[in-house]
């Protein structure tokens, strides 16, 4: 059966982005908008955490998010989403072709587009991570889940027994099944991802081994700073292997580039996303790290806007393009292209990578450049590392932990001497999101250590020390 209609925006891909523009063209008084959504709606975000069971114990299941339920979304989303996938657009005509999930095909004339496709996880290209070589589906019709092995996307069905990745629902509730099942656990990768899913596996009982081709743990990180979380991964029984990397996999049995095996009941892989670009590309769209984006999401092609984990932005401390991946950017973006559409002209703010997590209460954030990034893009940068307490020495229940704050010690191009260019935290049982979100702030506003001086420190006894942090990083600087 064919249909065919018409709608102001069609919104295709129903993740946290495409939800959210929904959501914003909504209360922008634009009701004729159809989200199109392959894949059942999830917070991804808390997905590892329903495999550990420990913070969601309901399980995998509790993180898939009803949109006929959920306060956030307007109660019409329900008869306006499509279950499909959209597998190509007209963009002469502002025709698109969906394959809805019971094989049918709907056309539906558009004013505007906005993609938010996502991205999908990365592994890389190692020998028997696929059944077989051939499963490429790079032109097939978008509708299953897949994953992108070194250049090539693949069904997430051709992946070997015993891999894993963690992106969907659908990958949770493999790795909950495989940790009622399973003894052992090899986790490839360190970022956020890998050392969430690590926890969630040793919550369950099982064995794990992390894996990671760096000389330390999470890249968001420095060395010294890794090296704290990492002395807490091995504290609690997680063997951790540094620069080595996966060469080939066979039933079960991993082995490193140093000729290493290593068996386990299944294998991991945390090695990062490749942003979703084949309906961009096979509809013309420029593509290069991801969809190219201009200051209001709009891509080459008129009246098509992108936004969320597909697309490429400006790193506005390295001046470089970037992949962001960050789920409250994705967010952000779609107000950006909401209000746009709405005729509301809004430029995306200056924005960097920032990402939170945490391991065994042990608590880290990052924002902006690490010294080593600083370092490998040729800036002349210094850092201050400083002890943190957050209590006054005589209160016991006060946590510690460690700041880093990197600068630059050159003015260059469009930096500033002491322009701050990124932060690390480490923080023992505790929150660290404000400070993180206040040197967020100062990041992509271009401030400098000097400017500090505007940024005053509130204590209370019970929630904080007397000593003004801000002012010690200034001390540390430099005031002369
Ligand atoms: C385990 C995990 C933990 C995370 N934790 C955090 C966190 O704590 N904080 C944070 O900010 N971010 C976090 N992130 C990142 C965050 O989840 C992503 O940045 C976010 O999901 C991106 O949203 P998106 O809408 O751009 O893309 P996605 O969430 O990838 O959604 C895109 C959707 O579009 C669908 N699609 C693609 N092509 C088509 C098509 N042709 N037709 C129809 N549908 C299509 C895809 O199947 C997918 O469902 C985490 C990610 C993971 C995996």
């Amino acid at each position: 059966m064919e249909t065919t209609k018409k709608v102001e925006t069609l919104i295709i891909g129903g993740g946290p982005g495409g939800r959210t523009a929904y959501a914003a063209l909504h209360r922008l008084g634009k009701k004729k908008s159809m989200l199109v959504m392959n894949l059942e709606p999830t917070v991804v975000c808390s997905l590892p955490y329903g495999v550990g069971r420990r913070l969601i114990p309901g399980g995998p299941e509790d993180a898939v998010v009803d949109i006929s339920k959920s306060p956030r979304l307007p109660r019409d989303i329900v008869q306006n989403t499509i279950i499909g996938s959209v597998i190509s657009i007209n963009t002469e005509e502002k025709v698109a072709t969906i394959k809805t999930q019971a094989s049918e095909y709907m056309y539906v004339s558009y004013d505007n587009v906005i993609l938010a496709t996502g991205a999908v996880p990365w592994i890389p290209p190692i020998e028997g991570v696929l059944m077989s070589c051939d499963h490429r589906s790079d032109n097939e019709d978008f509708s299953g889940e897949v994953v992108c092995v070194g250049n090539q996307f693949a069904p997430k069905a051709s992946l070997a027994k015993g891999i894993y990745v963690m992106r969907t629902a659908n990958d949770a509730r493999a790795l909950d099944k495989f940790a009622q099942e399973a003894q052992s656990a090899i986790i490839i990768g360190s970022g956020a991802i890998g050392l969430e899913v690590a926890e969630a596996l040793a919550d369950r009982g099982l064995t794990v081994t992390i894996i990671e081709a760096l000389p330390h743990l999470t890249p968001a990180l420095d060395k010294d700073m890794a090296k704290l979380l990492e002395k807490r991964i091995e504290e609690r029984g997680i063997k951790v292997i540094t620069e080595k990397q996966a060469t080939s996999y066979h039933n079960g049995s991993l082995t490193l580039n140093d000729g290493t095996t290593l068996e386990a009941s299944g294998v991991v892989f945390a090695t990062g996303v490749r942003p979703d670009t084949r309906l961009a590309a096979k509809i013309g769209i420029k593509v290069e790290k991801g969809i190219v984006v201009n200051k209001y999401m709009q891509t080459n092609i008129p009246n098509i806007y992108a936004i969320g984990d597909a697309t490429q932005i400006e790193n506005t401390v390295s001046r470089k393009t970037y992949l962001p991946l960050i789920g409250t950017l994705a967010m952000r973006q779609a107000l950006i292209a909401a209000l746009n559409i709405a005729g509301k002209p809004t430029e995306h703010p200056p924005a960097t990578s920032w990402g939170v997590s945490t391991i065994f209460d042990l608590h880290w954030g990052s924002v902006g450049l690490t010294e080593e990034l600083a370092a490998s893009l040729g800036m002349k940068a210094a850092a201050i590392v400083m002890p943190v307490r957050t209590r006054e020495p005589a209160m016991p229940e006060g946590k510690s932990g460690q700041w880093k704050i990197i600068f630059s010690t050159e003015p260059a191009d469009s930096i500033k001497k002491g322009q701050i260019l990124g932060f690390q935290i480490i923080l023992d049982g505790e929150s660290p999101l404000s400070t993180v979100e206040r040197f967020l702030d100062m990041i992509v506003r271009h401030e400098t250590i000097p400017e500090l001086i505007g940024h005053f420190h509130i204590h209370s006894p019970s929630h904080n020390p007397p000593d003004d942090p801000y002012m010690g990083i200034m001390f540390r600087y430099g005031i002369n």
